[in-house]
């Protein structure tokens, strides 16, 4: 996913976790949602890649999260962006 990520995108800094977030936050938080897709596989690299070009911060639902930037702050505050959203709501 990284690598396909990285060559389609331009991605200089791709975060990935295994964080679930809820419905909410992903409204919130302006989070692209995908389906969940297999661990690992092709098609998990295939749909986040071909839906990085509409956003930079990904939810694949049961699986977590993933930010991508061009340069590493950008991906850092967009990280720490829906961090923030997600500890206001506690
Ligand atoms: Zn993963």
């Amino acid at each position: 996913m990284h690598h396909l990520l990285r060559e389609r995108t331009g991605a200089a800094d791709i975060v990935h976790n295994h964080c679930i977030i809820d419905r909410e936050l992903e409204e919130e938080g302006d989070v692209l949602v995908l389906p969940p897709q297999e661990y690992g596989s092709v098609a998990l690299a295939e749909a986040v890649t071909e839906k990085a070009a509409k956003s930079q911060v990904m939810h694949v639902r049961r699986h977590g999260l993933v930010f991508w930037a061009t340069g590493y702050e950008e991906c850092r505050d967009l990280v720490e962006r829906l961090a923030r959203r997600a500890v206001r709501r506690r």
